[in-house]
Parts: structure tokens; C-alpha cells; sequence
């Protein structure tokens, strides 16, 4: 019996949806962005949620910057909302960085699933965000303590899918096996990732679009974990 279990944090446990939507709301009444455009908040978190989910895309292939992908995602978003460039609140990347992380909403079953697990498990994290920000989400969501090692992407210089940043998870934790657990919910950065370093894996989806693998297990909900563990 494994007794390791590697978790991702944005969208597994975190609530990355729910958190980001009411950060972008409260963005749109700080910046009275009614005023900039004709664009309602739901549309507003509508087109910059599709623009940086794409500029995430790049970062992780190295096509572009931290910095960039910060500043971008909001430049963009104006942009195709017809914002002039002079109109555009210059500070309000910083702003949602500094927002953000301290939002509280978490996946449903996540902390539950935790208490449940951390009696029998050493837990730990894996994620490809940047470090403020994952530390601060998990100090602010109070999901901090119950994990022994966090591994950020950014410190491994290296994001998932590749193999390294699973590497050192492992050593992070002093784990014996060379192969550990991980639950997440992205397929190409977590779960195929996970897969390719010789893990096994538990994709948290709601669509699994057919895929198959023996070293996947699929669950819809996280209390789901509790019936293999
Ligand atoms: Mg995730």
C-alpha cells in the first residue's frame, strides 16, 4: 500500500472557477469597467477566461513570460473588448494576482476527502501555478496544513507534463517508490503526465471523452478517492 498521495491544487482542490469569477467581479466594480466598454461583467469574465486559458497554453510551452502572461491576459481582453490602449487600468493584473489567491472556495469533497486521508497518508502537493500565488492560496484557504511538501512548477523550472517536476515531488517527500499517486483534473498536464513518469493517476472530470488507461482511474467527485483508499 502507497503511503503518498500527490494532489494538484487549481481545479482540483482550490476552486479555481469560482474563485477567479468573483475576483474578476469585484475587478469590474473596482475598475467601473461598465464605463470602458458595453460589456457586462458576465461577458467581460467570459472573454478574458478564454484568453487566459490560451496565454496559459504558451506559458506552458515556454512561448511566453510569467510577466507577459500577467499583463497580456488583461491587455487582451480590453483590446477585443474596444478599450483604447490609454483607457486600460494599468495596474489591474497586479490587482487580480494580488486578489485571487486569498479567495476561499474550494472543490466540493476536497476538504473532507483531506481530513479523511491524512490519518493514513502523507499528503502533498504538485502544481505548475506560480509560488505567491499556490502558497497564498493555501494559507488563505486554510488547506495548507495538510500537506508535508508543496512543489511548484516554477521553482522546478519545469512544468507538467514533464517528468521532472514528478521527480521531485518524489524527493520532495522522501518517498522510497519511484512511482507515487497523483490526483488531478487536467488530462495532458496531470493525468498523461503522471501516466508517462510511470505513476498511477486519478482524473477528477466530469467528461472523460473516452479515455482510457489502466493506470487511470476516473472519478466524478472527490469523495469518490475515499472507496480506493
Ligand atoms: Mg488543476
Amino acid at each position: 500500500m502507497p503511503n503518498h498521495l500527490f494532489f494538484d491544487l487549481d481545479h482540483t482542490l482550490w476552486d479555481f472557477e469560482a474563485n477567479a469569477e468573483e475576483t474578476l467581479k469585484e475587478l469590474y466594480e473596482l475598475y467601473q469597467i461598465q464605463f470602458l466598454a458595453p460589456t457586462s461583467s458576465e461577458e467581460f469574465i467570459a472573454i478574458y477566461s478564454k484568453i487566459n486559458r490560451d496565454l496559459w497554453k504558451l506559458y506552458r510551452n515556454h512561448e511566453i513570460t510569467k510577466a507577459s502572461l500577467r499583463t497580456k491576459r488583461f491587455e487582451d481582453t480590453f483590446k477585443s473588448m474596444g478599450v483604447e490602449n490609454r483607457h486600460i487600468p494599468k495596474d489591474i493584473g497586479e490587482k487580480y494576482v494580488e486578489i485571487c489567491p486569498t479567495k476561499t472556495a474550494l472543490i466540493p469533497g476536497a476538504r473532507e476527502t483531506l481530513e479523511y486521508l491524512q490519518d493514513q497518508y502523507e499528503l502533498h502537493i504538485i502544481t505548475n501555478g506560480f509560488e505567491e500565488s499556490q502558497n497564498k492560496k493555501l494559507k488563505y484557504s486554510d488547506l495548507g496544513r495538510y500537506f508535508k511538501t508543496v512543489t511548484i512548477s516554477e521553482h522546478v523550472g519545469k512544468q507538467k507534463p514533464h517528468p521532472l517536476v514528478f521527480e521531485t515531488a518524489l524527493k520532495n517527500a522522501k518517498c522510497e517508490s519511484n512511482h507515487g499517486i497523483y490526483i488531478g483534473d487536467n488530462l495532458d498536464a496531470d493525468i498523461k503526465g503522471a501516466i508517462n513518469a510511470g505513476w498511477k493517476a486519478f482524473w477528477l472530470t466530469q467528461d472523460s471523452k473516452g479515455f482510457a488507461n489502466p493506470d487511470c482511474h476516473i472519478i466524478s467527485n472527490l469523495r469518490e478517492i475515499r472507496t480506493y483508499f
